[in-house]
């Protein structure tokens, strides 16, 4: 990405930013890290959220984008609540993977992959059905990792704990219809 396109972006989502509840709060990060302190997937995460909020506001969008961290938020809104400038961190995060997927921006990582094959799922059967998911994963990232997951599988099929094929929801085409709803919307 050149630089003329980072600083476009960034000034893209800081306007989206700005136009959540509390957004415009992002200026008053005291770079205290309460959020990351309590963001569950800190460990893999190549850049916690107090650096991601520093390099938004320094305009450093590449950084925050060529990393693993976006797709590795698990939207428990630990971050939200904790900090105590009031800034709505978790809603950035969505904010960003809204960008990457908008602007095909999105890296072939394994948190994104498995965003993709969760939306992909849920599409299908109206909710998410493990064994599809897992199966979408593995097959566009690593087979071989699924091995050391067979065992617990096995365990889990012969308790009748696991779906092969999946059930759909009732109704799943009035989901879709609400989906897209809101997707009209929201390009409006
Ligand atoms: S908790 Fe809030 S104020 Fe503290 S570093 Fe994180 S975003 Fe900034
Ligand atoms: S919402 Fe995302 S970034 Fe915030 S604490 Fe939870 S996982 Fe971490």
């Amino acid at each position: 990405m050149t630089t003329a396109k980072a600083e476009e972006l960034s000034r893209e989502l800081l306007e989206n930013v700005y136009e959540l509840p509390h957004g415009e709060k992002i200026n008053e990060c005291i770079q205290c890290g309460t959020c990351s302190a309590s963001c569950p997937s800190i460990a893999a995460m190549e850049y916690g959220p107090r650096e991601i909020v520093a390099s938004l506001r320094a305009g450093m969008l590449d950084r925050v984008l060529n990393s693993n961290t976006v797709w590795l938020c698990v939207s428990c809104y630990s971050c939200t609540i904790r900090c105590p400038a009031g800034i709505p961190f978790a809603d950035v995060m969505y904010e960003l993977k809204r960008l990457e997927v908008e602007k095909g921006l999105s890296k072939d990582s394994e948190g994104a992959t498995m965003a993709k094959a969760f939306v992909e799922t849920v599409d299908d059967h109206g909710r998410s059905v493990e064994t599809k998911l897992l199966r979408k994963y593995f097959l566009r990232t690593n087979p071989f990792k699924a091995l050391p997951q067979v065992p617990l599988a096995m365990k889990l099929f012969f308790r009748g704990r696991l779906e092969i094929f999946g059930r759909k929801i009732k109704g799943l085409e009035n989901l879709h219809k609400m989906l897209a709803a809101i997707e009209e919307n929201e390009t409006k």
